[in-house]
């Protein structure tokens, strides 16, 4: 085969930092990104992205894909000049407008609606790249990986997955029929992360319920987009009484269920926050989903003074967030005065369940990105056989 018959890989950023990854795939004929995102507080290269032909230059790029709506693969989407095409699943992207028309009275742009709409495993050709998003299993909903097809080749580049949330088999399905890919791109998040224990997210919902047993005021304080956990705690929320949420949190939980099936939607009965549903909530005990804005601060406040015996709060986040201020109000507040239960479990894959995705997958190579570890640490967890590729951002890669 020809040079010009390779496949160009670069990782504009994400090589070795977890978070702000924009992933490059091309051809003599195509270029085509993959996530835009900005990069985590504290975490690696802080610059903004400058790529030429895509946020400078002439337009020299035939499509941005976007794998999910987390502000590390997102967030600088708005720099990419404005003739460049951006595709997301149809859903992902109805939440992260949502998301974006809520931040509007905080300068956010509504830029998510310019976005074009992908159908999991609706294949969209785009010159000689044929590109098909997958389903996924990640902490924002509908996040997918993309297939990348060209030349003979087969590149997977899973976006940010897991294999513990409640889609493990249909993950593990396929990558059983993505065997022998050409080139693997995987996140690598927890390679270096100790938890030796992860539990899963069917073992939270349990506990979710476990604690609605043993309360009658129960807060969950997590991420908004985090459908998955709002799902369960809506769910597990006993008959009589109310699951409560904000009409922001019911749009967004709105826009997901028409994605979803049985036991994977919201409860049907959940109940804007209203002053009416709050007395009938206090009479009959409640789950309520809150943020850390004033309006929430001041329920969880009321509850706490008045029946610190009967409230729970439950933090369902990562706990690096604990130290950051809005979340650390709320959790001063309950201190010491309510239960504060912390039930959660990452959004990212473990260590094991990573060596089982690469020796189920078996690509022909490797390159493991959104993570901190070194190229050494990420080589113990790679079979032998299979080639790791080691990268630099910006550095060029021809397959
Ligand atoms: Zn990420
Ligand atoms: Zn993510």
């Amino acid at each position: 085969m020809s040079d010009d018959k390779k496949i160009k890989v670069i990782l504009h950023r994400g090589a070795r930092q977890i978070g702000g990854v924009c992933t490059e795939i091309a051809t003599e004929n195509t270029r085509l990104l993959f996530d835009f995102g900005s990069p985590l507080e504290g975490e690696g290269n802080q610059d903004i992205l400058e790529i030429d032909g895509v946020t400078r230059g002439d337009v020299n790029c035939d499509a941005v894909f976007l794998t999910h709506y987390h502000g590390d693969h997102v967030g600088e989407i708005p720099r990419i000049m404005a003739d460049i095409p951006v595709y997301m699943q149809k859903t992902a992207r109805r939440i992260l407008e949502a998301q974006q028309e809520h931040k509007v009275s905080v300068g956010q742009k509504v830029w998510a609606k310019d976005i074009k709409e992908l159908t999991e495993g609706i294949p969209v050709a785009i010159k000689d790249l044929k590109v098909t998003p997958l389903a996924s299993d990640h902490s924002a909903s509908n996040s997918v990986m993309y297939l990348v097809e060209g030349y003979e080749k087969k590149i997977l580049i899973t976006g940010d997955y897991r294999l513990h949330g409640f889609n493990r088999e249909k993950l593990m399905r396929t990558f059983e029929r993505l065997k022998n890919v050409d080139l693997m791109i995987t996140e690598g998040t927890n390679i270096l992360r100790s938890s030796p224990y992860y539990e899963d997210e069917p073992s939270v919902k349990k506990k979710f319920a476990e604690v609605f047993s043993e309360f009658k005021y129960v807060f969950l304080l997590t991420s908004s987009s985090n459908i998955d956990r709002i799902v369960s705690f809506t769910r597990s929320v006993p008959g009589g009484e109310y699951p409560l949420v904000d009409d922001y949190q019911k749009n967004l939980l709105a826009i997901a269920d028409e994605d979803r099936e049985g036991e994977m939607k919201s409860k049907k009965s959940t109940q804007f926050i209203v002053r009416k549903t709050l007395a009938r909530g206090e009479k009959a005990g409640f789950g309520m989903v809150i943020r850390t804005s004033e309006k929430f601060r001041s329920i969880v406040k009321e509850f706490v003074t008045k029946y610190p015996e009967d409230t729970c709060l439950i933090y369902s986040m990562w706990k690096g967030y604990k130290d950051f201020t809005g979340v650390n109000d709320i959790l001063d507040l309950c201190k010491d005065k309510i239960c504060i239960k912390s039930i959660h479990v990452s959004g990212h894959i473990t260590k094991e369940d990573l060596e089982l995705a690469i020796e189920t997958v078996a690509p022909k190579k490797l390159i493991i990105h959104h993570t901190s570890a070194k190229e050494e640490e990420k080589k113990l967890i790679i079979p032998d056989d299979i080639e790791q590729i080691h990268m630099l951002d910006g550095l060029m890669y021809e397959l």
